[in-house]
């Protein structure tokens, strides 16, 4: 309801999100993943090395010149500082260059060059001289929008007669470019899990689960570690009781502005924080390498409270990526925390041993 300055007022009875708020989740996720992930351009050295390792999802054995761009693309990816393609480039190009295209469903972490691919793919098609709406590229937000723009601004600027428009709010579009509409959506999207060696910890109220959590905290912060709560506010509560404990923690929290999610997310991929504590709508689909330990401080349900198997999918496939293994506990304080999670057993036909967190050797 608006309140008596007009602001909308969230009240617990509206408190649930709607699609569209969970949409903008997504897309706010999409951007925080694309604002953490800058990696690749502060050190092409690296990029360099990792394309020459079979194992790194960078390895290409191929060059530019195989692919067959066309001269001025070519002069617009060296100028941008790209030596070779990365492997989603060099798998991507052909399907995408091939006459006729190819429609193509890519799916590659987040970094390994997938912008560049489809604006690459885009620009290929495009004839300059004729002057109509060649490409359409939908993207999920207004600054994803006009990020991917700069990229095709960058990659096209040997084509001297090329036009691009932002189709985002307070841009006025010509009518020829509201019209035409061409059938040139590439999907590509980043999903990647892998599930890690689980366990679970029996407890019988939340102080006792915080108490299990201490115990386990010398064993997590040897690695980076998440923790994931139901609500903001156990979320919240449980950053406070870790910090009281005299432990650095950090708390990303849905009311947070997407910058300031990202500088927290950026501050733990940093290695400054070791431990953050989140919520699962906020951390969902964020990408954090290094953490190999999850805990999940209430087992992940959906609004009607049965398994979110999805979610819990999300969080757990967060630890041992990358050939790294992980840990991930289950902390039940229920009977009907144990049912839920039994569930979610039989469903992923994974069993999740039963871990005492008094036994500290165990945990080692
Ligand atoms: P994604 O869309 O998969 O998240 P991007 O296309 O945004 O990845 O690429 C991530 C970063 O890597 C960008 O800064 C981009 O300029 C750079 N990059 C992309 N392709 C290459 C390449 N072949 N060589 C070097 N850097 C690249």
């Amino acid at each position: 309801k608006p309140d008596a300055n007009g602001a909308v007022v969230k009240t617990s009875a509206n408190a649930e999100k709607t699609e569209e708020e969970e949409k903008e989740d997504r897309a706010a996720q999409s951007l925080l993943n694309k604002l953490i992930r800058s990696n690749l351009v502060d050190n092409t050295n690296q990029v360099e090395v990792l394309q020459r390792d079979p194992n790194s999802p960078l390895y290409s054995v191929k060059s530019f010149e195989e692919l067959r761009l066309k001269p001025q693309l070519l002069q617009g990816v060296y100028a941008m500082g790209f030596n070779r393609p990365s492997k989603i480039q060099e798998n991507a190009l052909p399907l995408m260059l091939a006459e006729p295209p190819q429609n193509l469903i890519a799916q590659s972490q987040s970094g390994t060059g997938k912008t560049a691919a489809f604006v690459l793919a885009m620009l290929s098609q495009v004839e300059p001289t004729n002057k109509y709406p060649q490409c359409l590229c939908l993207s999920p937000t207004y600054e994803l929008a006009l990020q991917t723009g700069k990229v095709i601004e960058q990659m096209g600027k040997f084509y001297p007669a090329l036009k691009l428009a932002y189709a985002v709010r307070g841009n006025k579009c010509e009518s020829s470019q509201r019209s035409v509409f061409r059938h040139c959506i590439w999907l590509l999207y980043f999903v990647s899990f892998d599930l890690a060696r689980i366990y679970y910890v029996l407890c019988s109220s939340r102080d006792e689960k915080f108490q299990a959590l201490c115990n386990l905290y010398g064993a997590i912060t040897i690695a980076q570690a998440m923790i994931f709560c139901h609500t903001r506010k156990t979320a919240s509560w449980l950053a406070a009781e870790l910090s009281k404990e005299g432990h650095q923690v950090a708390l990303l929290s849905g009311e947070m502005m997407v910058e300031q999610r990202a500088a927290v997310i950026e501050r733990f991929r940093e290695g400054k924080e070791k431990v953050l504590v989140t919520t699962n709508v906020c951390a969902r689909g964020i990408d954090v390498e290094q953490v190999s330990v999850v805990i999940n401080f209430d087992i992940p349900v959906d609004k009607d409270g049965n398994p979110d198997n999805e979610t819990y999918l999300h969080r757990i496939g967060r630890t041992g990526r990358f050939g790294k293994r992980g840990l991930a506990v289950n902390m039940v304080d229920s009977k009907h925390s144990m049912n839920i999670l039994n569930r979610i057993q039989e469903h992923f036909n994974k069993k999740i041993e039963r871990l005492d967190t008094d036994d500290l050797d165990e945990i080692e």
